[in-house]
């Protein structure tokens, strides 16, 4: 019989409890067994909810207070040495998350990056050539005895010492790998506990298995596997995000006793790898999204799986393709409560709940002929029908219209020369001309306003006034801190992907849709649904407006193509370069009414572009050529003298320069401050010809930045990039900081180019 099982449950809470209960404990006023019982909570629902869908193993371990990455740094006894200012186990963890917690001294924080191609962003665990591990397995056993309570079909779940290893970074010169022996032995050592505690199956996760792993880490794998003690437990060797591809063999090799496989994201051909699998091996195949909210088609399913479910029997699990803690939790939430969702979309959505509900079906399905005549069968396929005849999803202009834009190069009508000097004697900027990214404070005001007005207690008109008086504002302090380029703030924005998925056709947003992005922060992604409309303005007024306040220009704000995709739930009916084209199709008439109104200078935000790069290198070159395309489809309809920008943050940028020349916008403002040198770098030995302004100044800190520091930023920039080139900025938006530490560090910022520029 097959049977069913998840790699992993979202673990924020359903009202989002484990955030409350953080941000109470860091501020001091939740305890720490308040926050411990808010966490023991949460594992039980999300257990007793995995139970009533009837999996056949229990998942335990995916939990974190945190990040699972840090649990594991935590469990191998691996945390930073400067985080040992205090004894408690739990502030030790927060110390390393965030550098301060409230029992230990201050410290600097661990770095934290994205989790393989997802939202999520992980700690990064710190390797030195001396490390030493040692287990700490008692939150782990803790969790498991109180699963156990509750059936004695636990699967604990645990990141596997390769990809721990190859997600840790190391100081300079120290080879990961070298570090292994060392780390086998504490794996073997919780194997052996585990089995003592009664468990038979263990998920080690490897998703490193769907990267291109250099050669030597791919050699590693068996070797390092061959001298791990099992004990006796079984393992299910887990891979996700992508196919197997070149590491199938070396999967396949390892001396485990099952393998999971995505096989939403991944292209594995089953019936091959059923072939190699050998007589004994479990195979798990992640048939259902965990990484998408569309409900999943069981029939297709169905017909994949079948043929497997007979050749292996008992051996084939179905699964979703990774941990759900990329989705929301119910759906349900949404029909309940204020009604932001689109009601036609809701039965086409599944959320971490009714993916449960649909393993358990696909399995019953699998198993019993009757199932698929049942009714929750026949209403899974309704709604899949349901779905791809919607006239809300299709729209035949709408795809031409992308088809059409997809199918040329486009360009600027000037190339970049002529369009500054066009743009120059327009504007008649000063040299390091200063400007900022786009946002400015989100005050506890503003969001009120808006509460209110959705809450209904305020009415549109009140809700618009409001606005227009917070841009008046913006606009003043610019002016008055002597700023070149403005910006009318963004004050109308509660999130600049969800802004533009609340005003578009074909783009749901939910009430509760909420999913991790790292410790207590959560996003709620907007869903796109279909093709996409635009059928009214969408930023115009407020630019306008703006606009109309000051003699200096005012930079119109949008987000940019590859963005909205990236961090929306994207349809998986069609390419995304077709919804890319599609959103930009959209932003290419908004550009145009914007320049119609007079705004000349207009920024196109893709901070996501470098973040949505595949994880495999073959597939990297179709998405930048798309990716770039659809931006210039967006942004090059416009006259020679209108100023294109946009920004980028989060980036390690090496390996896209050529993408961000060949995007041809004419300035692009760049997250650089805390690693201006590696920039600077690059753009020594592939020199960028448009305008440029790598942010001098790190807005994530609330300090007053240090004045030498930006000039030094802005002397080196200009060592490698033409002096009438470079802009001066902070390095990303200013949404998060209060006035007060924004003031100043604006000033301070003018008052370097000021006196850059006077220098000459
Ligand atoms: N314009 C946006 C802002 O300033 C850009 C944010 C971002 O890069 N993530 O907030
Ligand atoms: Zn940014």
């Amino acid at each position: 019989m097959t049977k069913f099982h998840i790699p992993g449950f979202p673990r924020i809470g359903e009202q989002r409890q484990l955030k409350r209960g953080l941000e109470g404990y860091w501020a001091g006023d939740v305890s720490q067994p308040e926050l411990l019982s808010i966490a023991t909570r949460i594992r039980e629902s999300n257990w007793q909810r995995q139970l009533a869908a009837g999996v056949d193993w229990l998942t335990v371990g995916d939990f974190a207070l945190y990040d699972h990455v840090l649990n594991t740094s935590v469990l191998l006894g691996h945390l930073p040495e400067r985080v040992k200012t205090t004894d408690n186990r739990i502030d030790q963890m927060f110390l390393t998350a965030r550098g301060r917690a409230p029992s230990g001294t201050p410290c600097h924080a661990a770095e934290m990056t994205k989790w393989f191609d997802t939202n999520y962003h992980y700690l990064v665990p710190e390797c030195r050539a001396d490390d030493t591990f040692q287990l700490q397995p008692e939150w782990l056993l803790d969790e498991i005895r109180a699963a156990q309570a509750l059936t004695d079909q636990v699967k604990p779940v645990i990141l596997g010492p390769m990809t721990y290893l190859f997600l840790a970074k190391s100081a300079e010169g120290v080879d990961r790998l070298s570090l292994l022996p060392r780390l086998l032995p504490i794996y073997s050592e919780l194997f052996c506990l585990l089995k003592e505690q009664g468990i038979d199956w263990v998920q080690l996760d490897e998703p490193v298995l769907a990267l291109d792993l250099p050669d030597d880490w791919q050699q590693a794998f068996e070797p390092a596997y061959h001298s791990l003690r099992f004990g006796g437990l079984n393992i299910l060797l887990a891979s996700y995000f992508g196919s197997l591809e070149r590491n199938q063999s070396v999967a396949l090799a390892l001396p485990v006793q099952g393998l999971h496989i995505d096989q939403v994201a991944g292209t594995d051909d089953l019936g091959a790898l059923v072939d190699k699998l050998g007589p004994y091996k479990v195979l798990s195949v992640g048939a259902i999204s965990g990484r998408n909210i569309w409900r999943t088609d069981l029939d297709a399913c169905y017909r994949l799986l079948k043929p497997v479910a007979e050749q292996l029997g008992d051996r084939l699990w179905v699964s979703t393709s990774c941990s759900l803690l990329h989705v929301p939790y119910d759906v349900d939430n949404e029909a309940a409560t204020d009604g932001r969702m689109t009601p036609a979309v809701l039965p086409w959505l599944a959320f971490a709940q009714q993916k449960l509900e649909e393993g358990s079906l696909l399995r019953d399905g699998l198993n019993t002929a009757a199932t698929l005549n049942c009714q929750a069968w026949q209403q899974q396929a309704d709604c899949i029908t349901d779905r791809h005849e919607s006239l809300m999803v299709h729209k035949p202009a709408v795809k031409l219209v992308a088809q059409t834009a997809a199918s040329q190069q486009w360009q600027r009508s000037l190339p970049y020369e002529q369009r500054a000097e066009c743009q120059q004697a327009r504007w008649q900027l000063p040299l390091l001309p200063t400007t900022t990214i786009g946002s400015f404070p989100q005050t506890a005001e503003i969001r009120q306003l808006r509460q209110r007005f959705r809450q209904g207690d305020i009415n549109p008109s009140v809700y618009h006034q409001g606005l227009l008086t917070e841009i008046e504002h913006c606009i003043r302090v610019q002016e008055d801190i002597g700023l070149d380029v403005l910006v009318h703030g963004e004050a109308e924005r509660n999130d600049m992907v969800e802004y533009f998925g609340e005003l578009l056709e074909g783009i749901a947003v939910s009430s509760h849709g909420w999913v991790q992005s790292y410790g207590s922060r959560c996003v709620k992604p907007p869903l796109i649904f279909g093709d996409i409309e635009r059928l009214q303005p969408m930023t115009v007024e407020w630019s306008r407006y703006a606009a109309s306040l000051s003699e200096r220009p005012v930079k119109g704000m949008l987000t940019g193509p590859v963005t909205l995709l990236k961090w929306a739930f994207v349809r998986d009916d069609q390419p995304w370069s077709q919804t890319a084209y599609q959103l930009a199709a959209a932003l290419r008439v908004e550009i145009a009414e914007l320049e119609a109104a007079g705004i000349g200078m207009i920024q196109v935000d893709e901070p996501a572009l470098r973040e949505a790069l595949p994880l495999k290198q073959a597939a990297r070159a179709d998405y930048l050529a798309w990716a770039v395309n659809s931006f210039r489809y967006a942004t090059t309809a416009v006259a020679a003298e209108t100023q294109i920008h946009t920004h980028m943050c989060y980036a390690d940028f090496d390996d896209i320069l050529p993408a961000i020349e060949a995007m041809d916008a004419d300035v692009i403002t760049l997250e650089t401050a805390r690693s201006a040198s590696k920039l600077l770098d690059g753009l020594a030995s592939r020199p960028y010809h448009n305008g440029i302004g790598p942010g001098v100044y790190d807005i994530h800190s609330p300090n007053v930045p240090d004045t030498e520091a930006m000039a030094s930023i802005l002397r080196a920039a200009a060592a490698v990039v033409p002096l009438r080139n470079l802009w001066v900025n902070p390095d990303c938006g200013l949404k998060t900081r209060r006035w007060e530490e924004v003031k100043p560090a604006l000033k301070a910022m003018v008052q370097v180019a000021q006196t850059l520029r006077a220098q000459g």
